[in-house]
């Protein structure tokens, strides 16, 4: 059975009501019974001196017979046995026996008592008449001395009797009582617990979604004031739902009209939600519950779901899928432990920046050859005035910077592309340096320059194309002659952590510091017609970055304008490209 609030209330009472009841019963039993024999004997008491003159005298004239007359006409006329009993104990006078017949009475203990000046009372069985009994016994006197007692007592049976009567009225009253009691209890349990049954049961229907449910609750207290708490609560409750509800569509909304595909993963990579860009992506109409392998069987879409799953960070990846290729970008949610991952379609980005590199690197092949043929015939053209000789010079020196783009083009197509596998050779930076140098100490010499390399003895040798390093430092170098009028170039090389460090500074130009993020892109100058002049094709640094990265080393650059511009270069020592 339900323990219903009503039960527990009326229970409660019901309990407290029946055991005061049974207690007042137990309880005014017994004081009523004590009461009552207190009352008996102390009337058989007031009896017997009022019997002690007649019994007094009788005893001090020896008329013994005349006193058991007299014993049994009193006994009989109050209903009462009446014993008169000598110092020895021998029964004198009995109302209801032949006091010849009886035993002696010496030891009861009302009679004790008596022979000791004072008035004896007890309850107990009576040999004599086999009764249970009330006795009283008083002392007689005779010139003041105690020479008799006079006992008077009561059949327990006529006090039962009384008793029991006196029980079934009380038990009545008590039990009617009790009714009332119980009755009354049951309204007042009703009382209490209606108004928060109404309330349990407006709360159960807000818990299973009814909002606008009202509790109205009549007069003042605790429940009319908790009914009202829980109106205005069920109110705001309303009111943010209606605005999560209007904030939920308008979000729903978006992500259905977004161009981009999502989807939701819970943590074992159940899909949870996905857009209708996604399910058609995937072609199928719900997915939802279902894993997200059993419609994309992709390592690179694995490797995003298990990196956010177990680094609860943004990651973004390159995801082919379906001929297809998607920018996917995955958001880890803290706290519902779900990721959400967006679907940006790049495959046309892709193929117009393949379209892109396949133009320039077929561009650059077609102009090689002639250009080299135009050199080589502006090369041979003699016998010129100073005018012609002039801009003779000038056409090689644009030819040749002509040549310098295509070379620099062709080189970035080949280390950008997807095929380009770098050797994996043992390579001394050293010793690439002191041959690079080697390269540059005319042009050095012609600038006036200072030349100093710091190169630590016995360094490791790394693994790498020598070739591409090569013409990484050449870049680096050459900048640093192009960009210096005055002062020195410094090259160094260190061991630090299975790392080589190789720094080349030098006291030229300097770059702006504003400048310094965009001299690793593509056809990026800092300043155009210096670079035209120095023969520079903007191409250098962004093959200098690339050769760097397929290495997995770092470069950074330090620079100030007009102090110079040093590049630091981190080359791993064991690296396997
Ligand atoms: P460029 O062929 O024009 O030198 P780079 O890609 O090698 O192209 O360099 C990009 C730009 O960075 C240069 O135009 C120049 O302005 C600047 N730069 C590169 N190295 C240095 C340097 N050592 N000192 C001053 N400026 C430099």
């Amino acid at each position: 059975m339900r323990r219903t609030i009503f039960l527990r209330i009326f229970g409660g009472y019901a309990l407290i009501i029946l055991i005061l009841g049974l207690l007042t019963i137990i309880f005014s039993h017994a004081f009523e019974k004590r009461f009552h024999i207190e009352t008996l004997s102390q009337e058989l008491e007031d009896l017997g001196h009022t019997l002690e003159p007649n019994v007094l005298q009788l005893m001090e004239e020896n008329r013994m017979d005349a006193l058991d007359s007299y014993a049994k006409q009193i006994g009989e006329k109050i209903n009462t046995r009446i014993t008169v009993i000598d110092l020895e104990g021998k029964v004198l006078a009995d109302s209801d026996s032949n006091p010849e017949t009886m035993e002696n009475h010496r030891y009861r203990p009302e009679i004790i008592k008596a022979y000791t000046g004072v008035t004896g009372t007890s309850v107990r069985f009576s040999r004599t008449v086999k009764e249970k009994m009330l006795y009283v016994g008083l002392p007689l006197r005779i010139k003041g001395e105690v020479s008799g007692v006079l006992r008077l007592s009561l059949y327990f049976e006529r006090i039962n009797d009384w008793f029991s009567r006196l029980r079934t009225n009380s038990a009545a009253i008590i039990l009617v009582l009790i009714t009332l009691s119980l009755f009354a209890s049951y309204l007042l349990s009703k009382n209490i617990s209606k108004p928060i049954k109404r309330l349990k049961d407006a709360a159960q229907k807000t818990a299973s979604g009814e909002m606008n449910v009202q509790v109205l609750l009549k007069g003042k207290g605790e429940l009319p004031e908790l009914a009202e708490s829980f109106n205005s609560m069920t109110d705001r409750i309303s009111q943010l739902f209606d605005g999560l509800n209007a904030q939920k569509e308008q979000l729903m909304c978006i992500l259905q009209t977004m161009e981009e595909g999502l989807v939701t993963l819970d943590s074992k990579g159940a899909i949870i939600f996905g857009n209708d860009q996604f399910k058609s992506m995937i072609k199928n109409n719900s997915p939802e519950g279902k894993f997200y392998w059993e419609f994309i069987r992709n390592p690179e879409f694995k490797n995003i779901v298990t990196q956010t799953n177990a680094e609860h960070k943004t990651q973004t990846q390159e995801v082919h899928y379906d001929d297809k290729v998607y920018l996917c970008s995955a958001n880890y949610l803290e706290t519902r432990n779900e990721i959400v991952i967006t679907f940006h379609e790049i495959t046309q980005e892709r193929n117009l920046e393949k379209i892109k590199k396949d133009f320039v690197v077929n561009v650059s092949h077609e102009l090689r050859t002639p250009l080299t043929s135009i050199k080589g015939y502006l090369e041979t053209i003699e016998g010129l005035d100073e005018v012609q000789q002039k801009y003779l010079d000038t056409a090689i020196r644009n030819t040749d910077r002509l040549i310098n783009i295509v070379k620099d083009l062709l080189l970035i197509s080949e280390i950008e592309s997807d095929e380009f596998e770098p050797k994996q050779e043992s390579v001394d930076i050293n010793e690439l340096l002191l041959r690079i140098t080697r390269i540059f100490q005319q042009k050095i010499k012609q600038k006036k320059l200072e030349f100093q390399t710091a190169l630590q003895k016995n360094i490791p040798e790394i693994k790498g194309d020598s070739f591409e390093l090569e013409q990484m430092l050449i870049n680096l170098v050459d900048n640093a002659v192009k960009y210096t009028e005055k002062g020195a170039i410094e090259i160094s090389t260190k061991n630090i952590n299975s790392h080589i460090e190789i720094v080349i500074s030098d006291t030229g130009i300097g770059i702006p510091e504003q400048e310094l993020p965009r001299i690793f892109e593509r056809f990026y100058v800092v300043d155009k017609s210096r670079s035209r002049k120095v023969g520079g094709t903007g191409l250098g640094l962004s093959i200098v970055k690339h050769i760097i990265q397929v290495h997995q080393g770092s470069i950074k650059v330090e620079s100030a304008p007009e102090e110079g511009t040093t590049f630091i270069i981190r080359l791993p020592v064991k690296s396997k490209v």
